[in-house]
């Protein structure tokens, strides 16, 4: 038995079997070989063992995604049996004498590179493919068995250095119970995928991955950011026992679902929910969230093989906004660039890439791209109450920029008769410093605000949200970043018909609460899983103290000072997290 300490990025108590995921490193014989014969008979019998687990992955894609994932299998059906591919691999071990697993690495990365360098999204995209394939037939060739996570059969804790959007995607939700990883924050990817799927995860356990096998009995208490592994009776007994307050605390909450959002005397605030897939809106409605502040749409581009078409994200918006036939839905475009990438998209290496071609910067460039984005945006929006916000703005030329090519777009659906809501609202995300500062001068140009905080604390702190290294100077509560937030409810308050959101996870921080709604947040938008307890949380204060608490924060000098004093403001008023 031991016990560990990470961060703790999604809460609830779970017990249940590890599954240790690790991507295993291919590594092929370069040795030359004589019994050419045998190769060949090995590449057959891999290429073959490839078709059959291909067909399998496609009737399943099917049944549980549709008939377009599962023609991206049949694709990768094609490659296998391309004369190309196979006469090319062939070629290299008889006149090359090379082993079957070099030959098939060379004649796989020789393609890739072919299809890679082209500027056509789809030929990109077929180089993704080709690797896939390629992969899967080196493994089979070598007989490397790489952890599917698409297919378990029993509940199991994922533990994984990290985990990527896609490798979250092709999940078996139903099985996936919980997540430790050894690297990761609050922020990170992992921790969003986590919320959003309402499983509990500690990350940033360091060598989680070293320390626990596949089998092992574990806990994982995102309460407290402790996992346990391979409990005693006792342990496990009071584990049960924590798990069950938890549960009942989850029953209390449940309670609220259907109030407002309203403080003692009588401030109404909107909580709405963070979402990355259409999926996700029912975890939204069953806690309680009224809209959606932040659909974040990279998702859709990270979860396909191919750029979506104007059609499927309009199917997808759609779908989300007659989810909420009262409440907004906030539609962000595109943010690739960064951390995320596009299997499809070719994009050149940046030194610093947070700081790069990321977001709106990429549209600018994409336009092609980014307006068949907005024309799909545009089109749903006849189906409730859409609002399209643009991320990473750091300057109002860009987003006059970013309305200029909404207004082509707009003009396009009018000559093609398209409907859309003329009306449409348009934000943006207040999540680089310099747009925080000039938040006042943005404001000309838009209907909305919402704070990005992982972001702007990266930015304005100078701390990359995904280094566990600075990790301690990462601090939302840091004096900085509250009177940015104070400068940006300001400018909007100055503003008719305006409101000021976030939809950083600072949104959903219970600490938190209290101190935004006294900066003059509106809207709250976060996990759905946050909600209830932030509900509970603006239920159980007047809007006159927590005006006094947020004053008095941001005379303070330093984030654990505020922090501390934000603590025991809440336990003074009586307000229980
Ligand atoms: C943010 O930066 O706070 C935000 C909500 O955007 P993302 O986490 O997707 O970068
Ligand atoms: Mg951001």
């Amino acid at each position: 038995m031991f016990v560990k300490e990470g961060i703790i990025a999604s809460p609830g108590i779970v017990i249940a079997k590890a599954l240790v995921y690790e991507k295993i490193l291919i590594e092929v014989n370069k040795n030359k070989v004589e019994d050419t014969d045998t190769e060949i008979v090995k590449f057959q019998n891999a290429v073959q063992t490839s078709h059959e687990q291909l067909e399998t992955i496609r009737i399943k894609a099917i049944s549980e995604l549709g008939e377009e994932e599962g023609a991206i299998f049949e694709a990768h059906a094609m490659v296998l049996d391309d004369p190309e591919f196979v006469e090319g691999v062939e070629a290299e071990i008889n006149d090359n004498h090379l082993g079957a697993d070099y030959a098939v690495k060379i004649v796989t990365d020789r393609f890739y590179e072919i299809f890679d360098q082209m500027d056509d999204p789809y030929f990109s995209a077929r180089a993704a493919d080709i690797k896939d394939v390629g992969t899967r037939v080196l493994q089979n060739i070598l007989g490397i068995v790489q952890a599917d996570l698409s297919k378990l059969d029993e509940d199991v804790i994922i533990i994984a250095d990290d985990l990527t959007p896609s490798d979250t995607a092709q999940m078996d939700k139903k099985r996936v119970m919980g997540f430790a990883t050894n690297i990761g924050s609050r922020t990170s990817h992992t921790a969003i995928m986590a919320r959003s799927l309402e499983i509990p995860a500690v990350l940033g356990l360091g060598d989680i991955t070293e320390t626990v096998k596949t089998g092992d009995l574990m806990v994982v208490d995102g309460l407290t950011g402790k996992v346990c592994v391979n409990p005693t009776s006792e342990q496990l007994e009071s584990y049960e026992k924590e798990k069950l307050k938890y549960q009942n605390y989850l029953k209390e909450l449940e309670e609220l679902k259907d109030l407002d959002a309203i403080t003692l005397d009588g401030r109404k605030v909107e909580l709405v929910g963070n979402i990355g897939e259409p999926n996700d809106v029912a975890g939204v409605l069953k806690n309680g969230g009224v809209g959606v502040g932040l659909y974040r749409t990279e998702f859709l581009y990270m979860n396909s093989d191919v750029m979506p078409s104007e059609e499927k994200q309009f199917a997808a918006y759609r779908s989300v906004l007659e989810s909420f036939p009262n409440g907004p839905v906030i539609i962000r475009t595109l943010d690739i660039g960064g951390d995320k990438k596009l299997p499809y998209l070719p994009m050149d290496e940046e030194l610093n890439p947070f700081l790069g071609l990321r977001a709106i910067r990429l549209c600018f460039k994409e336009i092609g791209l980014f307006k068949i984005q907005l024309r799909a945006i545009l089109r749903a929006s006849v189906y409730g109450h859409a609002y399209i916000m643009f991320p990473m703005i750091s300057s109002i030329t860009e987003v006059r920029q970013a309305k200029a090519i909404l207004l082509d777009c707009m003009k396009e659906l009018d000559e093609e008769q398209l409907p859309y809501d003329k009306a449409v609202k348009v934000g943006v995300m207040i999540e680089i410093p310099s747009a925080a500062i000039a938040a006042d001068i943005i404001s000309k140009e838009v209907d909305f605000f919402s704070i990005g905080t992982n972001d702007l604390c990266q930015y304005t702190l100078a701390v990359d949200r995904m280094n566990q290294e600075v990790s301690y100077l990462y601090d939302p509560f840091n004096p900085a970043i509250l009177r940015l937030i104070k400068q940006v409810t300001a400018a909007s308050d100055k503003r008719d018909n305006f409101f000021t959101g976030m939809c950083g996870e600072m949104a959903g921080d219970p600490l938190a609460a209290v101190l935004l709604l006294g900066l003059g947040l509106y809207e709250f938008s976060m996990s759905a899983l946050s909600i209830p307890q932030i509900k509970k949380i603006i239920r159980n204060v007047r809007y006159e103290d927590a005006k006094d608490i947020a004053d008095a924060a941001l005379n303070m000098e330093t984030g654990e000072e505020i922090l501390d004093f934000v603590q025991d403001s809440m336990k003074k008023l009586n307000i229980n997290l």
